[in-house]
């Protein structure tokens, strides 16, 4: 499923994220930076050890900022790290964390010049957000983002199964 908002473009597709040929993929870190399971552990397997050697650098990063590094053997140029909250029932603040991750990740894309960005559906695995929540947040972050910048000009949402494709594309359409 694909819109045009504005001079850019929305993208859902149902994949795996470590394949996109956009400027920037986004990982769903922890805020250690340290590697771990679900789409984290899937990037640094992919992208190979120099991804995690700056994470090293950077030491760290915390809930719902982003940091970035080169992308090593993946196709996109660079990996755009955010953390998104921990789900613990919705009123510890996790909506803001969660788009923070989001908008935090388009800033950065931004101001390095980048023109697409790859997300996945961040705290929905690990983190246990809830899916249709999530992916509210997301795509709502992404369209107003759309809305209102011109220079990121296509954003995509590869998702890893067809409940999370679908739980997206249900809540793109009631957005748009
Ligand atoms: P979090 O800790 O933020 O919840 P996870 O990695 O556990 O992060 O899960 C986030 C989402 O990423 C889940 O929907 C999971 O199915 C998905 N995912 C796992 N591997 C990949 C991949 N290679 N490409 C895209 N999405 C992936």
């Amino acid at each position: 499923m694909e819109i045009r908002i504005n001079q850019g473009i929305l993208a859902l597709v149902e994949g795996d994220i470590t394949k996109e040929e956009t400027d920037a993929i986004v990982n769903a870190a922890n805020s250690r930076l340290m590697g771990g399971a679900g789409v984290d552990g899937a990037i640094h397997r992919a992208g190979g050890p120099s991804i995690m050697d700056e994470c090293r650098k950077i030491g760290g990063c915390p809930t719902g900022q982003a940091v970035i590094t080169t992308a090593g053997n993946l196709k996109a140029e660079h990996v755009i790290h955010t953390v998104g909250p921990i789900y613990q029932g919705g009123t510890k603040g996790e909506a803001d964390l969660l788009r923070s991750a989001y908008l935090s990740s388009l800033k950065l894309a931004a101001a390095r010049g980048l023109k697409s960005i790859a997300f996945p559906a961040i705290s929905t695995g690990v983190y246990s957000y809830p899916l249709a929540e999530a992916a509210h947040i997301a795509l709502k972050t992404a369209v107003d983002y759309l809305r209102e910048h011109t220079d990121i000009k296509a954003i995509r949402f590869v998702l890893f199964d067809r409940r999370t494709y679908d739980a997206f594309a249900a809540e793109l359409k009631k957005l748009v």
